[in-house]
C-alpha cells in the first residue's frame, strides 16, 4: 500500500454522517490504524434504533486496539462516543470473542486491510456469529471478496473453524495475513460471460426438507440444473440456521447472493427473495453487486486507484465516498 502512516492530527467523526450505521465506524478504525491518524468519533451509530457501541462494536474496537497497540477513551457498551489514538500495527495473533452472535465478518473486515500493513504475518480468531443479516456472509468473503483482494496482491487465508447463526451465534473464523505492502488497483468494468452460475443452501440442525423446497422454487425461476444445487449440512450447532445462496461466476469476477431462512417465512418466500435479488445483478451488465461495492472500496483507495461497474448506490457507498477521502487523499 503507498499510504504513510502520518500519525498527525486527529479526524472528527460524526457517527451519524451517511447511512449512520456500524460502517462509520468500522472504515474510520481500518483508516486510522493505517494512516495512524487518531479519531474522535460521537453520535455513533446514531442512524440505528439502538446506537452507539454493541457488542460487535466493541469487539471490533478493542481488537483494532491490540492491533496497533491504540489508547482508546469511551470504549464501553452503549457508548455514542470513542477516541481511538492508533500505534504502530504489530504482527502476530489477535483472538475477538464477541460473546454473542454479532458478526465475526463485519470485526474482520475492519481488521483486514491493517493486517496487510503490519510487518509480518497476522492471525485473527474471531468467535460470534458467521452467517448474520445485514452482514457479507462468511461465504461471500472467501468467494467473493478474498479472491479480489488477492488479485490486488494480498495474501490471505479465511477458514470457517465453526458455523454460527442468529440468535445463538457460536461460530468461529480465522484469517491468515501476510505483509502487503502495495495493494496493485484492480478494474472490473464488464462482466463479460457468465460461466457458471449455481445454488447453495446451508441447513444447521434443520430438516432437509427445507433445502428440497427452496432449491424447487428456485430453479422455477433461475436457469439451474439439479447438479447445479449443492447442500450443505451442519449439525450440533447452538441454534438452528439456514442461508440460500445463490452464486454467479463470470468472466470478470464472482459474486454471491443470499437469502436467510426466518421464522415465519416460508421456503419458497426465501428462495423468492433470494431470485430477486440475483435477477436485478443479473439485469444490468455489471460486475459488482451492491454489497460488494461498498466493500470494495477502502482497498480501492489504499491501492491508489481502481474502477469497477456497479448498479445503483448504496447509502453505504456514498459513506464510504465520502468517509474515506476524511483521511486518504482520494476521490470518487
Ligand atoms: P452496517 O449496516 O453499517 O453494519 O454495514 C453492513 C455491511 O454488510 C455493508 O458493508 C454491506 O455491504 C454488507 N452486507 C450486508 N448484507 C450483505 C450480503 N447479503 N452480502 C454481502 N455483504 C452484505
Amino acid at each position: 500500500m503507498k499510504t504513510t502512516r502520518t500519525g498527525t492530527k486527529r479526524v472528527q467523526i460524526d457517527g451519524s454522517m451517511g447511512e449512520g450505521g456500524g460502517q462509520v465506524l468500522r472504515s474510520s478504525l481500518s483508516l486510522s490504524m493505517i494512516t495512524g491518524r487518531p479519531i474522535e468519533i460521537t453520535r455513533i451509530r446514531a442512524g440505528r434504533k439502538k446506537s452507539g457501541l454493541l457488542r460487535q462494536h466493541l469487539a471490533a474496537v478493542r481488537a483494532s486496539a491490540d492491533l496497533c497497540g491504540a489508547e482508546l477513551d469511551g470504549d464501553r457498551p452503549g457508548s455514542e462516543a470513542l477516541t481511538f489514538r492508533p500505534g504502530a500495527i504489530r504482527a502476530g495473533d489477535v483472538h475477538v470473542a464477541i460473546g454473542s452472535a454479532g458478526s465475526c465478518n463485519l470485526v474482520l473486515q475492519t481488521l483486514l486491510p491493517a493486517m496487510l500493513q503490519a510487518p509480518g504475518p497476522c492471525e485473527l480468531l474471531v468467535e460470534g456469529g458467521t452467517h448474520n443479516p445485514l452482514s457479507p456472509p462468511v461465504d461471500f468473503l472467501q468467494r467473493v471478496y478474498l479472491p479480489l483482494l488477492r488479485r490486488m496482491g494480498a495474501q490471505l487465508e479465511l477458514e470457517l473453524l465453526r458455523p454460527g447463526f442468529v440468535p445463538a451465534g457460536g461460530g468461529a473464523l480465522r484469517l491468515r495475513s501476510e505483509p502487503c505492502r502495495e495493494l496493485r488497483p484492480l478494474e472490473l468494468k464488464s462482466r463479460g460471460a457468465i460461466r457458471k452460475r449455481w445454488a447453495r443452501c446451508v441447513l444447521a440442525d434443520l430438516d432437509e426438507s427445507i433445502a428440497r423446497r427452496e432449491f424447487k422454487e428456485l430453479q422455477r425461476h433461475a436457469d439451474l440444473k439439479d447438479e447445479d444445487m449443492k447442500l450443505e449440512i451442519f449439525q450440533d450447532c447452538p441454534c438452528p440456521g439456514n442461508v440460500l445462496q445463490m452464486v454467479i461466476e463470470s468472466d470478470s469476477n464472482c459474486e454471491l447472493f443470499t437469502a436467510f431462512g426466518e421464522l415465519g417465512v416460508s421456503s419458497q418466500q426465501v428462495a423468492r427473495r433470494l431470485w430477486k435479488e440475483v435477477r436485478r445483478y443479473l439485469a444490468e451488465d455489471v460486475p459488482v453487486g451492491t454489497y460488494l461495492a461498498d466493500q470494495l472500496m477502502l482497498p480501492l483507495a489504499l491501492a491508489g486507484g481502481g474502477r469497477f461497474r456497479t448498479l445503483k448506490l448504496s447509502r453505504h457507498s456514498q459513506t464510504q465516498m465520502e468517509l474515506i477521502p476524511m483521511f486518504l487523499p482520494c476521490h470518487f
